[in-house]
């Protein structure tokens, strides 16, 4: 089993003994660069042609990453692609949705605030808040990744995440809290967080 790496919307994972570790968000968060980081395994970069659009489980010896394909409406896929990568998505999560499943959310901080304010301004939920809602109805845990963090000024930082926080339902940011996880593939910042939270996702499903 070891360095599986399965592709396809029809990945069935329903029988393994390991914890599945979803990766979600809009395409362009960083997620592809996220995955990089922990895995090793440069899968989706160079967006090979059909990768972009459906899920990956990459089996990583104790427990499984799953990255999912950018969601919502993007200038690259049509309204109709973007439709059935959503679909792609929550069938895969209603399968498994007896497996312990544990989801992070990533969102880019240096947008995500002025994307929220617009949508708001027009009613509409963002995606990775409606992910989030969701989610957590099928996760042991759900967290949200707040990526590319280097690109704020240290002063911004909380006001930022303490505002992102509030969007997601808490009342302020908590450090290591690891419910809005500050987060920067470029600089590595939060890497080890977020592999000891990982780790001890897999250490807990162990002693089940
Ligand atoms: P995906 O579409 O969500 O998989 O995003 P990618 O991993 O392909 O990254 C999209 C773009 O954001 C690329 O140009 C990356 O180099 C850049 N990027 C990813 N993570 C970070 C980060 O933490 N900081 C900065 N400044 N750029 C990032």
């Amino acid at each position: 089993m070891k360095d599986d790496i399965l592709f396809g919307p029809e990945i069935d994972l329903r029988s393994t003994e390991y914890p599945l570790i979803l990766f979600v968000g809009r395409s362009n968060v960083g997620k592809s660069s996220i995955i990089r980081l922990i895995s090793g395994k440069k899968v989706r970069i160079g967006k090979k042609s059909g990768t972009t659009v459906i899920p990956i489980a990459i089996f990583m010896g104790s427990y499984w990453i799953i990255d999912m394909p950018g969601i919502g409406f993007s200038a690259k896929h049509s309204r109709s692609d973007s439709f059935k990568i959503s679909k792609t998505v929550i069938d895969f999560i209603d399968r498994h949705k007896e497996c312990a499943i544990y989801s992070f959310i990533i969102e880019d901080i240096s947008s995500f605030p002025q994307i929220y304010l617009k949508l708001k301004s027009k009613n509409i939920e963002p995606i990775s808040l409606l992910l989030f809602n969701y989610l957590r109805n099928f996760s042991k845990y759900t967290s949200i990744i707040m990526n590319k963090i280097d690109k704020l000024r240290k002063k911004e930082r909380i006001e930022q995440l303490d505002f992102v926080s509030k969007v997601f339902g808490f009342e302020r940011w908590v450090p290591r809290s690891h419910l809005i996880i500050p987060f920067s593939a470029k600089t590595k910042e939060g890497y080890y967080e977020l592999k000891m939270l990982i780790d001890s996702f897999v250490n807990k499903k162990r002693k089940e």
